[in-house]
């Protein structure tokens, strides 16, 4: 059976250019970048031209990377050493209700540490609007953490000028950019972004390793204590090949994100007008149009998001409800219910987020299936037969 992935925000396929650069450092070059025979220091060197790589792509200078295990560990570090850190100046944390739970979990720990948390509410687009961060700022406010673009529903936030009101209040500003690194530009010195959280397994490189820019002059102490590594802030030895591969996969990201882009958007332009045409009572989730390339999000009345997900996997079709996550959970996801959908509606949610090596005729075969999962479905749902 032919099989089509329809699933990028879950995670993407390692590029085999990627795969390629990560091998050497597997096996003859498997030298500890701490090392001083020159093994050791070839490590370290591949290490150094990741950091550039990676940096280059949010326009930071490559000292303000530091390599994590991934965005989750990322997150954690951004929002738990910046406030242990900053706790002199104040124990108010601002977030946002449709974060990934990477952050809201994170918040949650540290409220119970004594911070305050305020999780601000979105629009129905998904859009967190500058004026209702404006009004819960205060002096003891240390921390704005808001993503860039969203794991669900794909929605872009003002980061600019979220930022900007943060730092009005001597705040600073993290930004989960897991979503949005490689796909869309980011220059953190021109949006203003004091830390930032990226991934490797959402842009075509190896699970297991991330990024956390850290603006310099932010302090921020040592999260994971043990040896000197990443400047003492991140210890342990470096996974060297999956720094190395995290590396490559950003610098093909930022060499093809004006065409991948451009292929996204004809490709999901097709698939939402289909869907539309096809499937009556559907609703588009997020934003129409400040979203990241290759997202459809949607919600479909009378159904339930996970017998999409089986049906449409019997066809070979790989796609999630909610993220990926709580997808194993019955409640549904909590960024759609933050959008003000009610229950019944959020339950029947679907995203297909698109990648580099997806097809028009691969768009064309899920444009022919999902209408037939959906009506099969409807007329086994005894909610569908009233309408
Ligand atoms: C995937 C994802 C994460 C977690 O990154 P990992 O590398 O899988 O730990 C965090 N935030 C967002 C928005 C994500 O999509």
């Amino acid at each position: 059976m032919r099989t089509i992935y329809m699933d990028h925000s879950a995670t993407t396929p390692l590029d085999t250019e990627v795969f390629n650069a990560m091998k050497p450092y597997y096996t003859n070059r498997f030298g500890n970048a701490s090392s001083i025979y020159s093994m050791g220091q070839e490590a370290r060197k591949a290490i150094e031209k990741a950091r550039e790589q990676v940096a280059k792509l949010i326009n930071a200078f490559p000292q303000e990377i530091i390599f994590t295990s991934g965005g989750t560990e990322a997150d954690n570090q951004a929002i738990i050493s910046y406030a242990l850190t900053n706790k002199d100046k104040g124990n108010h944390i601002i977030t946002s209700a449709i974060e990934h739970h990477a952050v809201l979990e994170t918040c949650d720990f540290l409220e119970k540490l004594g911070f305050e948390i305020t999780i601000l509410p979105v629009q129905p687009d998904g859009l967190v609007e500058p004026e209702v961060l404006r009004k819960e700022m205060k002096p003891s406010t240390i921390l704005v953490s808001i993503m860039h673009a969203n794991n669900e529903v794909g929605t872009i936030q003002p980061i600019k000028e979220l930022a900007e009101i943060s730092h009005e209040w001597g705040a600073a500003f993290h930004t989960d950019a897991v979503q949005s690194m490689g796909k869309i530009p980011i220059d953190v010195k021109e949006m203003g972004i004091d830390m930032l959280s990226g991934s490797s397994h959402k842009i075509y490189g190896p699970k297991g390793v991330g990024c956390l820019f850290v603006k310099k002059g932010i302090r921020i102490g040592s999260f994971i204590h043990g040896g000197g590594q990443e400047r003492k802030m991140r210890a342990g030895t470096e996974n060297v090949p999956g720094i190395v591969g995290f590396g490559k996969a950003a610098e093909l990201a930022l060499l093809h994100m004006a065409e991948r882009k451009e292929k996204l958007d004809h490709l999901t332009n097709l698939l939402k007008e289909g869907i539309m045409e096809t499937i009556p009572s559907t609703l588009l989730t997020g934003h129409p149009e400040k979203r990241i390339p290759g997202s459809v999000s949607v919600c479909f009345r009378f159904v339930e998001g996970e017998s999409i997900l089986l049906m449409l996997d019997s066809f070979g079709i790989m796609a999630s409800s909610g993220s990926a996550c709580t997808s194993g959970s019955l409640d549904p996801s909590h960024v759609l219910l933050a959008l003000g959908l009610p229950h019944e509606i959020a339950h029947g949610s679907l995203r297909l987020t698109l990648g580099k090596d997806n097809t028009e005729e691969e768009v064309k075969y899920v444009l022919e299936v999902l209408p037939k999962v959906i009506g099969n479905i409807r007329k086994m749902s005894p909610c569908a037969a009233v309408n």
